[in-house]
């Protein structure tokens, strides 16, 4: 989990890092962290915000659930909810197989797999407008041994990036993680045609060409068969401006935005929108009239993990279709490149970038004339 979705996590449910923890989830560091762009190491930063929890998703699911379940005005109604009860443009409740769940606000968290937008459309309401990047890829993630203590490792956290065609076996991302039970968490993910590792001596090979605590890592013992996954295409639905849509409904996470989950972004957005969610709701509006308030909120929320994730995703798409782009997006292109290499070299860089991608800053954040200068000072002392 990206230090902005811990900030909030921690924020609902205090001491809940610490009880992770000892339950075996590893909090790493900038100390035990390494970033990599094409097998070259951004440079060492230090900055005490910059914290992943790392865990299983069953392990911090449980972990949540366990919180929140045990809050005294929480109750759990086991049920596939299976439509909205709408009322003179409100919504009232939700539908399943045995009944209905009255409601004075409901909130979507149905996942990349909501069906929302369809029920809405069966009560003759608005849907909110969808976008889709066609950004197929092929994920492989393996679990071994981890015979170090947590509080020992050198390097708990890495992950490596890199540009099309540059990778090992083809693969253009690979990430390790010290998680839980004393395990890695290794996965590498490649796009279209590139099918990384499924058997576990393809996935050793591709860790050997990586930095060196991969190939480490993979040499334990496997605590699992290794997990293959495919996903077609990053979505999100825009509740903006909608001039029919009903009162006392929103949606948050995946149900409304899911990313390539290669950047690791999906939880920390939703607990961002969440925190959107919970202005909007403190602020005292008016519920019989649609959410705006929060809609707009939540944009910008989704807005900012989406250019994050979708900007490196339609880069390599239009270069593999041989698509020359617009001028002013080949500019912006060439701006991150050099921050890039900047962050390399130079730590103020490296800490601004990972500002942005553990979402603690906005993207927009990349376009400050001080990093920009830094940048270039960094980028024309190093030789090429
Ligand atoms: C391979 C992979 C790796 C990822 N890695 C990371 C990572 O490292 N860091 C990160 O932050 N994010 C990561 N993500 C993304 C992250 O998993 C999601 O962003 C996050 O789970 C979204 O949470 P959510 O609650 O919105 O949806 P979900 O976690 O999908 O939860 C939706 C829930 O709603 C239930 N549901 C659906 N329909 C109904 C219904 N009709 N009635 C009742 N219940 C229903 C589902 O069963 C599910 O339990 C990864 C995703 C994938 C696929």
């Amino acid at each position: 989990m990206l230090p902005a979705g811990l900030h909030w996590i921690e924020r609902w449910l205090p001491g809940f890092t610490q009880r992770a923890q000892d339950l075996g989830a590893v909090l790493s560091g900038t100390a035990t962290s390494i970033t990599a762009f094409d097998g070259r190491l951004q440079a060492a930063t230090h900055d005490d915000r910059h914290v992943l929890l790392m865990a299983s998703r069953p392990f911090l699911e449980a972990r949540i659930r366990e919180r929140v379940t045990a809050l005294p005005n929480v109750r759990v109604v086991r049920a596939r909810a299976a439509g909205l009860v709408v009322r003179e443009d409100e919504v009232r409740g939700v539908r399943h197989a045995d009944g209905v769940v009255e409601a004075d606000f409901v909130v979507d968290a149905m996942g990349r797999s909501s069906r929302l937008a369809e029920w809405l459309g069966d009560a003759g309401l608005e849907k909110p407008r969808l976008e889709r990047l066609r950004n197929p890829i092929n994920y492989a993630t393996a679990l071994f041994e981890r015979p170090t203590p947590a509080a020992d490792l050198d390097v708990a956290a890495a992950i490596a990036v890199y540009a099309q065609g540059l990778g090992a076996t083809g693969l253009s991302v690979a990430s390790l993680n010290a998680i839980e039970d004393d395990q890695w968490l290794v996965l590498v993910m490649g796009y279209g045609q590139e099918r990384p590792g499924r058997t576990l001596a393809e996935f050793r090979a591709a860790c050997s060409e990586l930095p060196g605590v991969f190939a480490q890592a993979a040499s334990g013992a496997p605590t699992r068969d290794i997990a293959t996954y495919h996903q077609g295409e990053s979505r999100r639905r825009d509740f903006t401006g909608l001039r029919h849509f009903p009162a006392r409904l929103v949606g948050v996470g995946d149900s409304v935005a899911s990313f390539n989950p290669a950047y690791g972004q999906g939880m920390s957005s939703a607990a961002l929108q969440a925190s959107c969610l919970s202005a909007y709701l403190t602020s005292g509006p008016d519920l019989s009239v649609p959410a705006e308030g929060f809609f707009d909120l939540q944009q910008v929320v989704v807005d900012a993990a989406w250019s994050v994730s979708t900007g490196g995703d339609t880069e390599r798409l239009e270069a593999a279709a041989g698509i020359e782009p617009p001028e002013e997006v080949r500019r912006q292109r060439q701006v991150l490149r050099q921050l890039l290499e900047a962050g390399l070299v130079d730590p103020f860089v490296a800490r601004a970038l990972n500002d942005i991608s553990y979402m603690l800053r906005h993207p927009a954040a990349m376009a400050d004339p001080a990093l920009l200068e830094r940048a270039a000072a960094a980028t024309s002392a190093t030789p090429h």
